[in-house]
């Protein structure tokens, strides 16, 4: 009994000792963490993604990575031809997004969704409120600082996706835009949208 216990001591004291083990149990929490896709369709510039991309990397402490351009699903246009359904965009984003992965599109095209007696409401983004995909458009982005304002579009559908539902906090970047942009008014999360993304790896102030 006596020479069995040590021998599952030096089996632990092993375990704990060894670099390379210490490597395994590293990697499976890395693993953990959702890697971002950033996943722009068309035409979407490149440079545009690379800066999305940059500005997430600040605040997600997992990997983000930028896809190359894809082209538009089909069936994806409306039935007039002049807006993208945002819908059908996420959820083949979603289709395509294997487990670990969380996909956001970037477009410059107009993107809609189905709101009440509205069939084509035109919008700036759209997320799956828990899921892993969602997109986010320039075409109703106004003013010079267009691609600040695509961040922080990009960062309020990355919350919902974490599950974040529309926030009443003033300045909160949860708050609902209403198909206006009011962007400039918004700064950060509130402390509330805050603690939930701290969680699932965010730092954002
Ligand atoms: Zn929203
Ligand atoms: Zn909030």
């Amino acid at each position: 009994m006596k020479s069995f216990l040590f021998y599952l001591f030096i089996l632990f004291f092993c375990c704990h000792t060894d670099a390379q083990s210490n490597n395994f149990f590293k990697k499976l929490l890395d693993k953990k963490k959702i890697t971002i896709v950033i996943q722009p369709f068309d035409k979407f510039p490149q440079a545009s993604a690379n800066y999305i991309a940059n500005q997430v990397k600040k605040v997600y402490s997992g990997s983000v990575v930028v896809n190359k351009p894809i082209n538009f699903p089909i069936n994806s246009l409306n039935s007039t031809r002049s807006r993208y359904r945002a819908d059908s965009l996420i959820r083949f984003l979603s289709k395509n997004t294997s487990s670990g992965f969380l996909s956001i599109g970037l477009t410059n095209k107009d993107i809609s969704t189905t709101k009440g007696k509205y069939q084509d409401w035109g919008i700036m983004g759209l997320g799956y409120c828990p899921g892993k995909s969602c997109i986010a458009s320039t075409y109703r982005l106004k003013g010079n600082n267009q691609l600040d304002k695509l961040y922080k579009v990009a960062i309020h559908e990355l919350g919902h996706t974490q599950g974040l539902a529309h926030c009443p906090e003033k300045g909160c970047l949860m708050r609902d835009a209403k198909g206006k942009d009011d962007l400039n008014s918004l700064h950060s999360f509130c402390q509330k949208c805050n603690a939930v993304l701290t969680k699932a790896g965010w730092s954002l102030n």
